[in-house]
């Protein structure tokens, strides 16, 4: 197991959508180094198990499309009735999508709007009165750079993201001074399955060497200094990318 950046975090919980890849993974490795238990969901029950049995216990795992109707209140239901409580939620499941808007399938277009946006804010939606209740609590969304520009190869990702920032800033002042914070990352080029780097990929090394992609761990290290600022502190935005990279 990795080594944690706080120590303080014991038995807090975690749902971290997108665990069984990339940046959810990575996020679910650190914090639990750091004493927190994890509700790790993605659609890949192997994958899931693999973190589990890497992770050993405290992991839940949850085999699920995001986009499925009754995905976030399975989601959130499992995890209580197994963790007894919520403190964090990392919606942060997504799949990219790019080329000529013309010449894009339709299907292709919704599915991306409904894994990227409707699921991330029905998970937030379906977590915010247990979260409420307790009056603490951390949500944090995975945007994009692309949600901070739109980006002219990728109209519909660029799209998805922006309304996840917009629902980021809109939510935050409306529950402001309900002891739950609500916070976006905003990733850009990190060397995942996403863009065909699989785990241990030696062409990473490459990109890390002309600082044009970053590691999942590096965005995972954020979302943890999300979470352990005092609770006075928020993190609204935080924007993350290669230090090369062309934007
Ligand atoms: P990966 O492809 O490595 O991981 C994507 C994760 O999302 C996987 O765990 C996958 O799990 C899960 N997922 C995708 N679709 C579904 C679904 N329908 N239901 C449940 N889980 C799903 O990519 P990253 O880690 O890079 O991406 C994570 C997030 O970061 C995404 O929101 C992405 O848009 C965002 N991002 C990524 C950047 C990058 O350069 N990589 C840059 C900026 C933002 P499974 O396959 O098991 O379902």
């Amino acid at each position: 197991m990795e080594e944690g950046i706080v120590a303080d975090q014991d038995g807090k919980v975690v749902v971290i959508t997108g665990a069984s890849s990339g940046i959810g993974r990575s996020t679910a490795r650190l914090l639990a180094a750091d004493g927190w238990r994890i509700a790790a969901v993605g659609r890949s029950a192997e994958r899931l198990e693999k973190l589990q049995s890497e992770l050993g216990e405290g992991v839940l795992t949850i085999a699920v499309d995001v986009a499925g109707t009754d995905a976030a209140k399975q989601i959130v239901d499992t995890t209580i009735e197994q963790f007894g409580q919520i403190d964090a939620v990392f919606a942060n499941a997504g799949v990219y999508l790019d080329g000529e808007v013309a010449e894009t399938d339709a299907e292709a277009i919704r599915k991306t709007i409904e894994v990227n946006v409707v699921a991330p804010l029905g998970l937030v939606q379906a977590a915010l009165p247990h979260m409420l209740t307790r009056g603490s609590g951390d949500i944090i969304l995975t945007s994009s750079i692309a949600g901070h520009q739109a980006i002219y190869s990728e109209p519909v990702y660029s799209a998805s993201k922006h309304a996840v920032k917009g629902f980021t800033h809109a939510l935050r002042q409306q529950i402001k001074g309900s002891g739950v914070r609500v916070a976006e990352i905003a990733p850009g080029v990190v060397l995942t399955d996403l863009w065909g780097y699989e785990e241990g990929d030696p062409r990473a090394k490459e990109r890390l060497d002309v600082a044009t992609g970053i590691r999942p761990e590096d965005v995972a290290e954020a979302v943890g200094f999300m979470l352990t600022r005092p609770r006075h502190v928020t993190i609204r935005d935080l924007v993350i990318l290669p230090s090369a990279q062309d934007i």
